[in-house]
């Protein structure tokens, strides 16, 4: 690592630092807004859970904040890494800060490991390419380093992928990424394909990374209990915008908004009496509803959520949400009509107009 590396991860300040981002894709229908106007940051050594239905932004957002989007996606807003503006850096700086600072673990490892390559030569590639100084002994123990905190023997150091269990290549694609110890990591998914077993000791190494390395995590998931289990806080994201961010405690024990009600409703868990789902789908981002995106879905809804935003503020100890309800039982004044509940006709016009 070199010496500039290691000053800045000495300095105070967040890791990762996002105000008002915005990713969108190209379609023949006009501007896809997956990530619309995101906003907030990541200390060092903290996990941060991202949480929503699917197709609300969650995967795009975290391959935003690394710069792994396909072609004919943008980016705009702010991004800083350890405080360097990240929007701003050519296609060759970004990826030259891909492995060693900002790093991905995607959900699929066997797509990712290539079956022909033996473990030991995927340590070898990817510790070339942003380490190339490095022997091969060197490269033989820090891989062996990585895997065995894993708990992956070094007697499976030159095996091949196919020869491995599904949750022993999840580790092994933690292992591959870690290895090059970067400040930042996306978890997308990292546990969907294990059984609960493999997935609990997958989410303990997660959970262990800032003891060894410092690592901030964005743990991209659906399941809550896993964000319970393994992160510091946790952000609701709902057509593309976060909706409610703060402690992972604070907010399971008092969410602000209706839609993380909602979502923790929807969760089974043993004192589960009856299954509870949230009425219709996440909305089309080519052309989201006015006023709150939610609106057409929340049982809470008011005349004002069909036609003005809600105002992201904080709730305390930095628990922010955007919700006029919460803000109207925090004392905030509407006036009769704004405040009279949104009738299901109200929401069609709404959504025409
Ligand atoms: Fe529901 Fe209105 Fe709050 Fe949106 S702003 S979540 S529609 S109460």
């Amino acid at each position: 690592m070199s010496e500039l590396r290691d000053a800045n991860r000495l300095a105070d300040g967040p890791v990762i630092e996002a105000q008002d981002l915005r990713v969108w894709y190209a379609t023949d229908r006009g501007p896809v807004r997956a990530v619309d106007g995101v906003t907030f940051s990541l200390r060092r050594g903290e996990i941060l859970g991202l949480v929503g239905e699917s197709g609300c932004g969650k995967s795009t957002l975290g391959r935003g904040l690394i710069g792994l989007l396909p072609d004919g996606a943008a980016r705009d807003g702010q991004l800083r890494f350890e405080g360097r503006d990240l929007l701003s850096l050519s296609a060759r700086e970004q990826r030259d800060l891909r492995g060693p600072d900002l790093a991905m673990i995607f959900q699929e490892p066997l797509t990712r490991l290539n079956p022909l390559m033996r473990i030991s030569e995927h340590f070898e590639e990817t510790l070339h390419i942003h380490e190339p100084g490095l022997s091969k002994a060197e490269i033989q123990s820090r891989a062996l380093a990585v895997l065995r905190l894993m708990g992956i023997p070094p007697t499976r150091y030159r095996a091949y992928p196919h020869e491995f269990s599904g949750g022993m290549r999840q580790r092994l694609m933690i292992a591959l990424a870690l290895v090059l110890r970067p400040a930042f990591v996306v978890a997308d998914e990292p546990t969907t394909a294990l059984d609960v077993l493999v997935e609990a000791q997958i989410i303990r190494i997660l959970h262990d990374l800032r003891k060894e390395f410092d690592t901030s995590l964005l743990l991209i998931t659906h399941n809550l209990g896993i964000v319970a289990e393994a992160c510091d806080r946790v952000a609701v994201m709902y057509a593309g915008e976060i909706v409610e961010i703060g402690d992972a405690k604070q907010v399971f024990s008092h969410p602000q908004h209706p839609y993380t009600r909602e979502l923790l409703r929807s969760t089974i868990s043993l004192s589960t009496t009856g299954l509870h789902f949230i009425d219709g789908a996440p909305p089309d981002l080519v052309e989201p509803p006015s006023g709150c995106r939610f609106h057409p879905r929340c049982p809470d809804a008011m005349t004002v959520c069909a036609v003005r935003p809600p105002v992201d503020r904080d709730r305390g100890d930095g628990h922010r949400a955007a919700c006029w309800a919460t803000d109207l039982a925090e004392g905030l004044e509407l006036d009769e009509k704004e405040r009279a509940p949104l009738r299901r006709e109200e929401i069609s016009v709404a959504d025409e107009a």
